[in-house]
């Protein structure tokens, strides 16, 4: 058939294509480490929620999320610090959800950007911030990394100009792991205009073991520009079903809301947040334990000599250069499936201890 000539808006056509994680073959064995989704099944509590929720699904699910809006509300409250609560508590009016927090980034930026306005963000960084910006028709402002793959919030700062309508924080940073700390972002937040949109992109929250680790809710109690964003991917283990979410002062949360798919967040997946959240001790024992084994990882490479940036999440990242390529290849044909970002360097989830095992032995071979 021929093209149609139907006219494709320029920003549109130039963006580069989102490349997913590798996938297993049908049939292989092997380790998926390549989009740092969590390596355990579905608790069964969870799963049993899910295949009752299946009988209702010639349903709408509830537009407005309101059940997983308070639940969540409720839940942010009771584990909130202090410093978060000082201002009042989060309520339902806070939250966004959107199809992972993705969609919800995209929604976000729908909601402040207009056409040609600039979005600032950490590069390297997670590779959707660029295409999310071009189709909210802004422009792109990659700010690049400082040392040890650690984002550079005083380069960030000075990349703000009058078009900037929003920033984006990566903390910890996809794909090299580093997180910045409390009082590295309340700087920044304090130096930043009122009127700029700051984005805490939390995906990893869950993994962050440090000191002066981010309070965001506790940024936002402080500073009505700032948004904070996490997702149930990761950590909580939907990756597939696809649940993210936003907690904002009221007027942006309903803005964002105003810019979002109806009906976005599927009847399953609202089921399944419910069951999720009144599993976190259960979730949290498994976070635990890939904390554990990504200290492991890290140890490992380290003790081969390894210059391996410090992790606060589910990935390490390991500067490859040029070898990039051939070094992803190998790790496939040993079954071994880690995400290469051409010319850079891999990023290895963690998953199965059997996969760390694999990847240190591989490792050692490319020193
Ligand atoms: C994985 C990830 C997300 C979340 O993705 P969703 O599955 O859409 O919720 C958001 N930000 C970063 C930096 C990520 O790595």
């Amino acid at each position: 058939m021929n093209d149609s000539r139907v006219h494709v808006r320029t920003a549109i056509e130039a963006l580069p294509a989102y490349v997913p994680g590798a996938r297993i073959p049908v049939g292989a064995a092997a380790y998926k480490v390549s989009s740092n989704e969590n390596p355990y099944p579905p608790l069964p509590s969870v799963l049993a929620v899910i295949a009752d929720a299946a009988h209702d699904i010639n349903r709408y699910p509830d537009m407005s999320n309101s059940e997983i809006s308070h639940k969540l509300a409720d839940f942010l409250n009771r584990t909130a610090s202090p410093a978060a609560l000082h201002k009042g508590e989060i309520s339902a009016h806070n939250i966004v959800f959107g199809t992972g927090s993705v969609a919800v980034l995209s929604h976000i930026l729908s909601a402040v950007v207009d056409e040609g306005d600039e979005v600032v963000f950490p590069w390297r960084s997670f590779e959707a911030y660029p295409i999310v910006v071009s189709v909210a028709g802004g422009r792109s402002v990659p700010v690049p990394l400082a040392s040890h793959g650690k984002i550079d919030l005083q380069a960030m700062r000075a990349a703000v100009t009058e078009r900037t309508k929003a920033v984006l924080v990566c903390t910890p940073n996809n794909p090299t792991g580093p997180a910045v700390t409390h009082s590295e972002v309340m700087d920044f937040l304090a130096h930043m205009p009122r009127n700029v949109l700051v984005v805490l992109d939390e995906a990893y929250l869950e993994f962050v073991r440090m000191d002066d680790s981010l309070d965001a809710l506790a940024a936002l109690a402080q500073y009505p520009n700032v948004v904070v964003l996490r997702t149930f991917s990761k950590a909580y283990g939907l990756a597939g079903l696809r649940v993210g979410y936003a907690v904002a002062r009221p007027r942006i949360a309903s803005a964002v809301r105003a810019a979002s798919t109806p009906f976005g967040v599927n009847l399953i997946a609202q089921h399944a947040v419910v069951a999720s959240l009144d599993a976190v001790h259960e979730l949290a024992e498994r976070v635990d334990a890939l904390v554990v084994e990504r200290a492991r990882l890290l140890r490992g490479l380290r003790e081969q000599g390894w210059d391996v940036p410090d992790s606060q999440a589910n990935f390490v990242w390991l500067e490859l250069g040029e070898r990039t390529a051939s070094i992803a290849e190998q790790c496939t044909s040993r079954g071994l499936l880690v995400r290469p970002f051409a010319g850079e360097g891999i990023r290895v989830s963690v998953g199965e201890p059997e996969a760390t095992d694999l990847f240190l032995e591989l490792a050692r071979g490319w020193l």
